[in-house]
This record gives structure tokens, C-alpha cells and sequence, in this order.
């Protein structure tokens, strides 16, 4: 199944060995295990005025549909940072992550995480770059229901707007001795 062949510390040519239970692939030579693939893509909801801003792909996957603003995690960017750039890049709408509302888990060949951000809206009017999206707008229900809107962006427009609570949020407040650790919370009241 793996396409990974050597080692990526070492070179070596890789072999399959028993590792805690599980068949892992890994380097005879160092200590590199190939422990999977894996990716994380990280999607925004960002409310304004009851309307919820989609962009139109323009590029597949999804080419031709509406869904809300996302895009895929870089090494050492903070999360939520990765967020407030995609919705900036793809609608030209400045916005600030607020909280987590919604995951999804993909295991397959490349497992997949996507997590949903709850946006505060800072400045812009939608505009699409013209490249990953050709239009942006935000919309309200009634006017999602004419559009092209991708299944999986209906069951998060629906979260975005009928929520019963704020979902994670983000703890900034925190005295963990964690270097660049992003932390979401359920509410815990003040002072915690
Ligand atoms: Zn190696």
C-alpha cells in the first residue's frame, strides 16, 4: 500500500517489522519509522449578519461548487493562523479564528482531520482570488438553497447557524509550559 520505499533520515532501503504490536515500516539502519500519512485540513464559518460566506471552487476537487473557505495546515503554522490566511487568500475577508465547531475523520490511505473554526469577522467585502476560488459571497439559507452547495458545507452551515453552544474555544489564558501550543476548550467558566 505504502509508496515509501527509503528512508527519509538515512536513505536505506526500508523493511517491514513489528513495532508495539503493530506492522510498521520502518529504517534498519536509524531510528526513522514511517508512522503513516496523514493530513489536516482546516475549514472557517464565518457569520455575518445570519449569512455565512462561501467561495466556488474552481479547481477540483469540487470544482463548481460552493463551500466555505478552507485549506491545509503548513509545518510550523499555528493553526489557527492557517485559517485567518485561507479565508483571507480565497475571499479577501479578514477574520479572526474563535473557537472549533465541528471535526471530521477520514481514515484512508492519507488519514484525514478537518477542523471546523468558528470566524470573527474583522474587515473586507468577499472578493475571490481568481485562482483556488471564482466567486465568494456570504449567503443566507434561503439563497444557499439555489446553489451548488457541497454536501459536506451544508452539514457545517447548518452547525455555523443552529449551534446550541460556542463549541471550543480558545484558551490563551493558559500557564502550560507548552512552546507554541494551540489549546481549545469547552467553556469553563471564569477564572479557569
Ligand atoms: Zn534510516
Amino acid at each position: 500500500m505504502s509508496t515509501v520505499q527509503y528512508c527519509s533520515s538515512c536513505g536505506t532501503k526500508l523493511e517491514t517489522r513489528a513495532i508495539d504490536g503493530h506492522d510498521r515500516i520502518a529504517c534498519p539502519a536509524c531510528p526513522f519509522v514511517h508512522w503513516g500519512s496523514y493530513s489536516i485540513g482546516v475549514g472557517a464559518l464565518l457569520k455575518k449578519d445570519g449569512k455565512v460566506l462561501l467561495v466556488r471552487r474552481a479547481q477540483d476537487p469540487g470544482k463548481g461548487y460552493w463551500t466555505n473557505p478552507g485549506g491545509y495546515i503548513e509545518q510550523h503554522e499555528p493553526i489557527q493562523k492557517t485559517i485567518e490566511r485561507e479565508v483571507l487568500e480565497e475571499a479577501g475577508v479578514e477574520s479572526r479564528a474563535v473557537g472549533i465547531l465541528a471535526l471530521r475523520d477520514q481514515p484512508r490511505d492519507i488519514h484525514n482531520v478537518y477542523v471546523a473554526f468558528e470566524m470573527e469577522y474583522v474587515s473586507g467585502e468577499p472578493a475571490p482570488d481568481n485562482y483556488e476560488v471564482d466567486a465568494a459571497g456570504f449567503f443566507s439559507l434561503e439563497e444557499m438553497a439555489a446553489m451548488n452547495v457541497a454536501p459536506f458545507t451544508k452539514w457545517l452551515v447548518n452547525i455555523a447557524l443552529n449551534g446550541q453552544n460556542g463549541g471550543l474555544e480558545k484558551d490563551e489564558s493558559n500557564d502550560l509550559p507548552l512552546k507554541n501550543a494551540g489549546l481549545f476548550k469547552v467553556p469553563t467558566g471564569s477564572g479557569s
